[in-house]
């Protein structure tokens, strides 16, 4: 259940990085459906803060009015119910992918792909995007089959796969209600092992054969040079990995140079259940909080090389602010807000250190430099346009500014940051600007 939420200085309530102070001078913790209902329904603006994951303001409330609401579904009864002969889990919108990924391992079935931290929450992951990596795995939102939501009315609709509208639903940004319940398809349960291999040299990098040799493929580098410091293979089963381009390590690594890897998932090719392999960190640790700032940028696959070594020109700027740059692969998914929506895609993904004012300037020159490869930043990280300029990149924006004014047509889950994405695509009577 979500409830990590940080309470900062002052009582004031905080992402789990900390570099976000929400607006909002408190965070409800409705206790029954009854209650969430109401305080929708009472409110003039309201949003959802999950488990408080992601780096930017798209959680927040516009401003902290007293008729503002930001709330947290960590006081609602948690539920996950597995249906074996179906395959799908119905699991309630506060779960985290750890007590998911347990539960769901119990009845002998898997989710296919996992996040590298499992203490995310599931509503709040699919609604920005969130992926793991492998060529031929989707965003953890494709395996959504139906979304239930309370809309502005505090009534609830759901939303199965097929229906008008269900592809914008997912991956909503939380602008078209509050997410009660999600349901997911699964699949029978795997077995993994997780090998790590040592220094993968830019030079000569054939990158689709490298990013096919496993399930799931992982390559770090500090870019402290022109090379991968580290390349994780995650593999269905228990077989050998071959993996010619580089030697296997004999101790087991942390992503981030120097770092103790204690809370790291098994390596060392040992079998494992998935969802000890899947996620980077081990559920049994849980970070309450983070010293780290992150990006990620999403492009089409096919430019990995030229975007890789057009990154490479920046090695003297990006590595003095960078814990560690994650290069991995998705397949294109059908959520119309998805980052890999429609495209075959390789993540780009940076952890800075914690200090927004030398990371910023680093972000814009990141940012420009690959621009030329039409990238979709991660929802939920810190990126530099503003969302007013993302909607020329997904095929879908107006459609899904359609259906968030069809659902909302107040406004009232649309903060600052949802307003600037979907408002170019309204027309100027039906954009209300609901701040105050
Ligand atoms: C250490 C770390 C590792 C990460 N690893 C990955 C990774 O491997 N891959 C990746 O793609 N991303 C990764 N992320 C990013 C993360 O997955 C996203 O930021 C994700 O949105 C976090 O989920 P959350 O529940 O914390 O969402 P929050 O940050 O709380 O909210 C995100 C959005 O979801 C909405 N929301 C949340 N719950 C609900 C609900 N019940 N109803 C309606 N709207 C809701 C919020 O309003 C907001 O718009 C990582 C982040 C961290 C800190």
């Amino acid at each position: 259940m979500t409830d990590a939420l940080a309470t900062g200085r002052d009582g004031a309530v905080t992402n789990w990085a900390g570099n976000i102070t929400f607006s909002a001078r408190e965070l409800h913790r409705p206790a029954s459906p009854s209650a969430l209902r109401a305080l929708v329904a009472g409110s003039r603006q309201v949003r959802v803060l999950g488990s408080g994951h992601s780096f930017n303001r798209i959680a927040d409330v516009d401003g902290g009015a007293a008729d503002t609401a930001l709330l947290s579904l960590a006081a609602l009864e948690p539920s996950i119910d597995v249906d074996t002969a179906a395959r799908t889990v119905r699991v309630s919108g506060g779960v985290r992918y750890a007590e998911l990924a347990r539960h769901v391992a119990s009845h002998c079935l898997a989710l296919p792909n996992m996040a590298s931290l499992p203490h995310i929450s599931v509503a709040g992951s699919v609604a920005t995007g969130t992926h793991g990596s492998g060529n031929g795995n989707q965003s953890l939102a494709e395996i959504v089959r139906a979304v239930e939501l309370v809309t502005a009315d505090g009534e609830t609709h759901v939303l199965n796969r097929g229906d008008d509208g269900f592809d914008g639903a997912v991956v909503s940004l939380g602008a078209l209600g509050v997410v009660l319940a999600l349901t997911l398809d699964l699949e029978p349960d795997y077995t993994m092992s997780q090998h790590v291999f040592g220094e993968l040299p830019l030079a000569d990098l054939d990158f689709d054969a490298v990013t096919s040799a496993a399930y799931s493929v992982s390559l770090f580098t500090d870019w402290r040079g022109p090379r991968f410091n580290q390349v994780w293979l995650k593999r269905r089963g228990a077989a050998a990995v071959d993996f010619p381009w580089a030697a296997p390590v004999s101790e087991p690594r942390h992503p981030v140079p120097g770092m103790p890897a204690v809370n790291c998932t098994e390596q060392l090719g040992v079998p494992g259940p998935w969802h000890e392999r899947l996620p980077h960190f081990r559920a049994e640790f849980t970070p309450s909080s983070g010293a780290e700032l992150q990006s990620e940028y999403l492009l089409p696959r096919e430019h990995a090389l030229a975007a890789l070594h057009a990154l490479d020109t920046l090695r003297d700027q990006v590595a003095p602010v960078l814990q560690v740059c994650e290069v991995r692969t998705v397949a294109a998914d059908t959520q119309w807000l998805s980052p890999a929506h429609g495209r075959d895609t390789v993540a780009f993904h940076f952890t800075w250190v914690p200090d927004a004012t030398v990371v910023l300037p680093v972000v814009a020159l990141v940012e420009e430099r690959l621009a030329p490869f039409a990238p979709r930043p991660h929802w939920g990280k810190v990126f530099g346009a503003d969302p007013a300029e993302l909607g020329a990149r997904y095929p879908h924006a107006a459609d899904f500014a359609e259906l968030a004014q069809r659902m909302d047509p107040q406004g009232k889950f649309r903060n600052a940051f949802v307003r600037s994405f979907v408002h170019p695509f309204l027309p100027p009577t039906t954009r209300l600007h609901r701040t105050r």
